[in-house]
């Protein structure tokens, strides 16, 4: 999961990063509101963590501008306690939550995890589908009890189509979704294959079923399989 963390606190936003990054997330960081600005315009980022007190930019407008540019990007404020009408006004105009500072790192997580269940209309951290259990707290896909051995870009690129079932991923999603920030070639390369490839065959030593299909020229799709079928 990709994270932009928009802070002007430049000790809060690497704590926040550190954090983030132990727990599997990529994070880039903007200590200004124009650099967030032009990140925004060119990335896609599934979370955006702003906070609305920055020097040189209303951080109500940088949520608006986020909106904008994707709307698929989950926001949630960072703020002052006091600033009540601001995350207010960030809850209106499109923001999904906030926190109030200061905040505990684990409740951040909570909150994001949270927020990310909402987006794709799911209520607890584990989901069940197709045989396979992922517990998208602990990133950690089982079959029947038994872990399969994944790599964090294996299971990134796992959690990230389930997330997305029954809808082609493009590459360049998958590659935003993981790496942050890509040069082109990066996505027209082969690797995101290599990673599928190693995918299908770890889970083919515990389940049965291609779910995993390529979209060819496109990118990759998981196959949500009719439970009553099954
Ligand atoms: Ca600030």
């Amino acid at each position: 999961m990709h994270v932009l963390i928009v802070e002007d606190e430049i000790t809060l936003a690497s704590e926040v990063r550190n954090y983030l990054e132990k727990e599997g997330f990529s994070c880039e960081e903007a200590h200004t509101g124009k650099i967030a600005s032009d990140k925004l315009f060119s990335n896609e980022y599934d979370l955006l963590l702003l906070d609305l007190g920055l020097p040189d930019y209303d951080g109500i407008d940088l949520l608006k501008e986020s909106i904008a540019n994707n709307s698929n990007t989950a926001v949630i404020i960072l703020s002052a306690r006091s600033a009540l009408e601001d995350r207010i006004k960030g809850l209106n105009v499109g923001a999904d939550d906030y926190l109030p500072k200061p905040f505990s790192l684990l409740e951040l997580k909570s909150r994001i995890m949270a927020v990310m269940r909402r987006k794709h209309g799911i209520r607890v951290n584990i989901i069940l589908i197709n045989g396979l259990g992922i517990d998208l707290d602990k990133r950690i896909v089982s079959v029947s009890g038994n872990i399969v051995s994944l790599t964090r870009k294996e299971y990134d690129i796992l959690s990230f189509l389930i997330l997305n079932k029954n809808r082609v991923v493009t590459r360049l999603q998958i590659s935003e979704h993981i790496w942050g920030d890509i040069i082109e070639e990066n996505y027209n390369s082969n690797y995101i294959d290599v990673h599928i490839k190693n995918l299908r065959k770890k889970l083919a030593e515990y389940i049965e079923g291609d779910f995993l299909e390529t979209v060819r020229g496109i990118g990759f799709q998981f196959i949500e399989i009719n439970p009553v079928q099954s």
